[in-house]
């Protein structure tokens, strides 16, 4: 209770007696001069002291002439009106008794009995003042012989019970008062605590959205110095393969240690904020931006590169940083996060650059992205997606004896887009659920449709981590295969090899599964991750594709070399080796003569519309450009 005595409702007591201090001395100079004057005038009353009578009631103008006059003094305004009362406290009795106790005096007790009240919520005050009165009383009237005299005690009696009543109404206020205050003193904690949450993200404990806008805006607006205002948008890069495979407990715990490391990396006058999702943004302003903002992202940049360790699990991050300056790359908190975000674009799609500042062409690509993100979703059901098949052929033959089926997107002008242009936008939106399960069952109604013809054919599809992380693929996978009835060997999936290096275990047992279906699996891309082959036997692979890379350098000793070695290695472990990308007949050469099993590449021939790729499969046009 006594630290709530000093806090606010300390505050709210002072105010209350400051008040009351000055309506009650008006009252007590006023009534306690007037008495004397009124009483004197009625025939047969006793005269009392005047001088008494002024005493009290100039104390009372003293006290309050002093509060009014000097504001530091309203802090003791409860313990001055003790003072106040008390000399009336004591005069009062004394006139009761001088004066044949008369009524107007026991009113006059009264008075002081309720202004005590008034001024204070403190019952021990009030008591006290009730004791000085009472046993004041009992002893002058004692003293003056008239203790036992009937007036004087039905007096002692009035002003001990307006005491009592003050008393028990006093606490009563007191209850009602205390809890009016930590109500309000809830609503108070509310809304600060509704005030934090509109401007702090609850994750990271990061400023939010809505604070960076302010910060950027008053940035703007409050800018004498003619600083840059730098907007710097980072991403963090695959950071949904994280939620994907180990669950967004996880992700969270690695988003707020990632803030973490950003808050202590900045330079204490920027404003680190959180975006949204795994996105950030920096605003700082400098006499000198573009300098400013390049140190920040380098420090960044180089303080994640520390992996971070999480429920035992070691993640190596990386983000991708665009930046945008004022005045030159925009002079509104909506350009310049817009501009950031389309330079944060160009940056990943740059691996490995770590950041980028705004070009305007930057802002074509932006659109554009924001044009396939809104009409990607409908993709899947609205017939524009196609496949393509490009034919894989037998090194020692030169047969066709299986294809890979690559997505197209047809655009409303007839073009096609690539699947560059739009696979990463459905793998960040998740759209690429529903899009693999698209293309899965449309290559195995096409398998259905060879086999059926009599020439069944091997076809591979692409699967991307998300894809194959998802709880329901092997479900999908095994109701496609019933459905369409084909023999699930001549179906394939490919999966990239930086897919499998980073979710070892997960993606281990999914392709067990997978496997006990009767559908083979081949690595992707092989050559463009860690490249290990410790790692690689781990997984039960039917074949391993080369990347495009090595077959280029072919020609080169080196190259040639190592090329020669990853095929006699693959096929130790019993995986069949597709070379990628060739483009010649040297290539092809000196592919056959390293006993590489299997070409894709245009010499054999491109990825080709359905119809095409059948005409070409059935003449069977081997090296036809
Ligand atoms: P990928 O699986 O490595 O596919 C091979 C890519 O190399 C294809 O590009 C193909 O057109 C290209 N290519 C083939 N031979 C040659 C050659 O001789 N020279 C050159 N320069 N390029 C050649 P595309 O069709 O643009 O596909 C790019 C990537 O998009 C694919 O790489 C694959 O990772 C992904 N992708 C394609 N279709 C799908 C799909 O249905 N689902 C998923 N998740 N990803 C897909
Ligand atoms: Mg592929
Ligand atoms: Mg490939």
């Amino acid at each position: 209770m006594s630290s709530f005595y000093q806090g606010p409702y300390r505050t709210w007591l002072e105010r209350t007696a400051t008040v009351t201090l000055w309506v009650y001395s008006g009252l007590i100079v006023v009534l306690l001069p007037a008495f004397h004057f009124v009483l004197a005038a009625i025939p047969g009353v006793p005269p009392d002291s005047l001088t008494e009578r002024l005493a009290a009631a100039g104390i009372s103008a003293v006290v309050a002439l002093s509060v009014w006059l000097f504001p530091d003094l309203r802090r003791y305004a409860a313990d001055l009106q003790l003072l106040n009362v008390l000399p009336v406290a004591i005069v009062v009795p004394m006139l009761v008794v001088d004066s044949g106790n008369h009524p107007l005096y026991v009113a006059a007790s009264l008075l002081v009995a309720v202004g005590v009240q008034q001024a204070y919520y403190r019952t021990r005050d009030l008591v006290l003042t009730a004791i000085v009165v009472c046993v004041w009383q009992a002893a002058y009237s004692a003293a003056h012989g008239v203790f036992s005299q009937p007036a004087n005690l039905v007096a002692l009696a009035i002003v001990a019970s307006g005491y009592l009543i003050a008393v028990v109404i006093g606490a009563l206020r007191i209850r009602i008062q205390q809890n009016e205050l930590e109500s309000r003193l809830e609503a108070q904690r509310m809304k600060k605590h509704l005030d934090r949450l509109a401007y702090i993200d609850t994750l990271t404990e990061l400023p939010n959205r809505q604070s960076m806008f302010e910060r950027v805006r008053s940035a703007l607006d409050g800018n004498p110095l003619r600083e840059q205002v730098v907007v710097m948008f980072i991403d963090l890069d695959r950071f949904k393969d994280v939620n994907d495979t180990l669950g967004h407990s996880v992700g969270d715990v690695l988003l707020h240690a990632v803030s973490a490391r950003f808050a202590k990396i900045v330079p204490s006058e920027a404003l680190v904020a959180r975006w949204g999702g795994d996105e950030f943004v920096i605003v700082v302003s400098s006499a000198n931006g573009r300098h400013m903002a390049s140190s920040i992202a380098k420090d960044l940049l180089r303080a994640i590169a520390e992996p971070f360790v999480i429920e035992g699990y070691e993640f190596f991050v990386s983000a991708s940083i665009g930046i945008a300056v004022c005045p030159e790359h925009g002079d509104d908190v909506h350009t310049l996060v817009r501009n950031a975000d389309a330079a944060m674009y160009r940056a990943k799609e740059v691996a490995g650059s770590g950041y980028f500042f705004f070009e305007p062409e930057m802002h074509t690509a932006a659109v554009l992205r924001q044009r396939i993100r809104n009409e990607l979703r409908k993709a899947a059901h609205d017939g524009t997606l196609e496949l393509h098949y490009q034919p894989i052929v037998e090194t020692s033959t030169t047969r066709i004896i299986a294809a890979e089926a690559l997505i197209r997107w047809r655009q409303p002008d007839g073009e096609l887009l690539a699947p560059d242009a739009f696979i990463p936008i459905a793998e960040e939106t998740g759209l690429i659920v529903s899009i693999g399960t698209w293309v899965l069952d449309a290559v195995c109604r096409q398998i259905r449709r060879w086999q059926d013809a009599g020439h069944p054919l091997i076809v591979a599809i692409n699967v991307s981590a998300h894809q194959l992380a998802h709880p329901a693929f092997v479900d999908v996978l095994r109701d496609t295969l019933t459905e369409t009835g084909i023999d699930p060997g001549l179906l394939e999936i490919e999966i990239t090899e930086t897919t499998m290096m980073r979710y070892i275990d997960d993606i281990l047992t999914r392709l067990h599964e997978i496997k006990t279906l009767g559908v083979s699996v081949t690595v992707d891309d092989f050559g463009t991750g860690y490249s290990s082959f410790a790692y690689l036997k781990r997984f039960p692979l039917d074949s391993l594709k080369l990347d495009r890379t090595f077959v280029t350098g072919i020609e080169h000793r080196e190259d040639r070399a190592i090329v020669r070695s990853l095929i006699s290695v693959a096929q130790a472990l019993g995986m069949r080796v597709t070379a990628e990308g060739v483009e010649s007949r040297m290539q092809f050469e000196i592919l056959a003569d390293s006993r590489c099993d299997q070409i894709q590449g245009f010499l054999t021939g491109r990825p080709m519309p359905l119809a095409d790729f059948e005409r070409f499969y059935r003449g069977d046009g081997v090296t036809r450009q």
